[in-house]
């Protein structure tokens, strides 16, 4: 049997950024906490937990006091960073660049614009930490959509600026520019500014073809990686016999009959060690 990693995949360099902040800051002194799981990959988040990175949420830091805490990839709406300064508590800033560039973009937009007639519009998931911290910019005046059916809530007689999350599929977000297009009013402004992450967009075509070149897919990622979704569907529309797991205990034997190649890939959070240990478990 044939077993192959896929080379492209595995951390992105936005998660390579978190991580190396957190381990040389671990390095220093192991009393670091982090606000929400460092990367949506529990084997990662257990590997550094064990050299001290401990997980808080937003409840837990209200409570925080003279601490040091690193804020993830995703990034974190400004009531953050004014409750650190209140609590004493040193941030180790690990927000993405591109993720950055993309609240500065929006909150620009923001103070540019009369509130009144003009309507800010994420495309991405309700909750998830970066829209979040997008929406936190521009003082939760946001409208967030998840799909093409949630434009039915914008006033089509309104300006409309549209951002998207990084992680999102730019289909999916043409696809909605294409319907906005259609129904917004001759008489207003619409503009969309396609933000996706090119290290998970790029990453499609060229997973989709490792994919269909094995008999069987063994897709790693935690469940939580939003581009852990949108890259899964992509392999499982060039092959179905592809499965998500989590951890090389998820290989079910009878996926293994018969097949004479396996790929091994994943998320821009799956560490390249856990897809290592896969296929160590499979060969
Ligand atoms: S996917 Fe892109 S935006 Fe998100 S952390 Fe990675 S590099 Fe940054």
């Amino acid at each position: 049997m044939r077993v192959e990693i896929d080379q492209d995949s595995g951390f992105c360099f936005g998660v390579v950024n978190a991580i190396n902040h957190a381990e040389k800051e671990l390095a220093e002194d192991n009393d670091l906490y982090c606000l929400g799981d460092i990367v949506h990959n529990s084997q990662e988040v257990a590997r550094l937990q064990k050299k001290g990175l401990q997980t808080i949420n937003h409840e837990t830091l209200k409570e925080m006091y003279n601490k040091k805490v690193l804020l993830r990839a995703h990034g974190e709406p400004p009531s953050t960073y004014e409750r650190a300064k209140q609590n004493n508590i040193r941030i180790i800033d690990a927000t993405c660049p591109v993720v950055l560039q993309l609240q500065r973009k929006i909150r620009k937009k923001y103070l540019e614009l009369d509130s009144d007639n003009a309507q800010i519009v994420i495309f991405g998931k309700i909750g998830h930490a970066e829209v979040n911290g997008l929406v936190g910019q521009i003082e939760g005046k946001a409208i967030v959509i998840e799909k093409k059916t949630d434009i039915d809530q914008l006033d089509f007689n309104k300006d409309i600026y549209l951002f998207s999350q990084t992680t999102m599929s730019v289909d999916d977000f043409k696809e909605i520019v294409n319907e906005i297009q259609l129904r917004v009013s001759e008489k207003v402004v619409f503009h969309s500014f396609d933000t996706i992450c090119r290290q998970v967009a790029n990453r499609m075509p060229h997973i989709k073809a490792f994919a269909s070149k094995h008999d069987l897919v063994l897709f790693v990622a935690g469940e939580k990686s939003s581009n852990g979704k949108v890259l899964l569907s992509e392999c499982q529309k060039a092959n179905p016999n592809t499965h998500l797991i989590s951890n090389p205990n998820d290989i079910r034997p009878e996926w293994l009959a018969g097949i004479a190649s396996v790929g091994i890939c994943g998320a821009t959070s799956t560490p390249k060690w856990l897809m290592e240990e896969v296929a160590k478990a499979i060969k």
